[in-house]
């Protein structure tokens, strides 16, 4: 069975259909590379899979379940976690704070000390447990990245939707990210990443899902995906 199966998802924005019939399966421990020129409907897919949109049409099944119309808090509980979704701490708040609060949100309800526990580990794994206490204005982008990561993470979360995650870091922090998200597959969790540049994410993914103009366009290996005339061709504007 799939962990996740969004069946002919459709939203419009007034006139203009930024999703038209997508579907799309990813299954568990499955990491899943969501890519497509700009403006394809990368960012609404995950938006309607986090419920952070209401769908125009379509399904969205989650472990068996219909969560189409659940918001995105009760599909954070039921294991979505998408790094916006969770509330941010008013004002300024510490590092570990930050991926506390997220921790209080997720599957299971924790307890404060909990919560707070929970939130060590996260940082330890993230490798800021350095920062517990800084500000988090003082975070550099690549510490920034990793804990918008690590506040998914903090919701023990099935499946992870992660959205361009990786951009603007050097190959050193990138090439840390990615064994990082290679990680959450290694927990068991899915991953859905998606990546403007094809390339970058087939190193990572399973499988990938490539939009076009709100369509399906193809999906396969990243072997494939990359082989593919069409795929080329939307990128090129063909
Ligand atoms: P991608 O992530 O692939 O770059 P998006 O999902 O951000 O694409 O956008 C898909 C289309 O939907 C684009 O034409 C974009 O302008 C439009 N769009 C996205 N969000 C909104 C919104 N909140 N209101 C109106 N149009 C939107």
């Amino acid at each position: 069975m799939s962990l996740l199966r969004c069946t002919a998802v459709t939203k419009r924005f007034g006139g203009l259909k930024a999703l038209d019939g997508v579907d799309l399966e990813v299954g568990a421990g499955e990491i899943v590379g969501l890519v497509g020129p700009n403006g394809s409907g990368k960012t609404t897919l995950l938006s309607t899979i986090a419920g952070s949109l209401p769908v125009s049409g379509g399904r969205i099944e989650f472990q068996g379940r219909d969560v189409t119309r659940l918001s995105s808090h009760r599909r954070a509980h039921a294991g979505i976690a998408r790094t916006f979704q969770i509330p941010r701490p008013l004002g300024s708040f510490d590092v570990l704070g930050n991926v506390a609060t997220a921790a209080m949100f997720g599957r299971d309800r924790v307890s404060r000390s909990e919560a707070i526990e929970r939130a060590h580990g996260v940082l330890k794994r993230i490798g800021l447990d350095g920062h517990a206490g800084s500000d988090v204005t003082t975070l550099t982008l690549h510490e920034h990245k990793f804990l918008e990561i690590g506040r998914a993470l903090a919701l023990d979360p099935r499946l992870i939707l992660l959205d361009e995650v990786l951009g603007g870091l050097n190959p050193a922090e990138a090439a840390a990210g990615m064994e990082l998200i290679a990680s959450l597959r290694d927990d068991g969790r899915s991953v859905i990443y998606i990546e403007h540049n094809v390339r970058a994410v087939t190193a990572l993914a399973d499988r990938m899902y490539v939009l076009d103009r709100g369509r399906n366009l193809f999906d396969g290996t990243p072997t494939e995906v990359v082989g593919d005339d069409r795929v080329v061709a939307a990128y090129l504007g063909g």
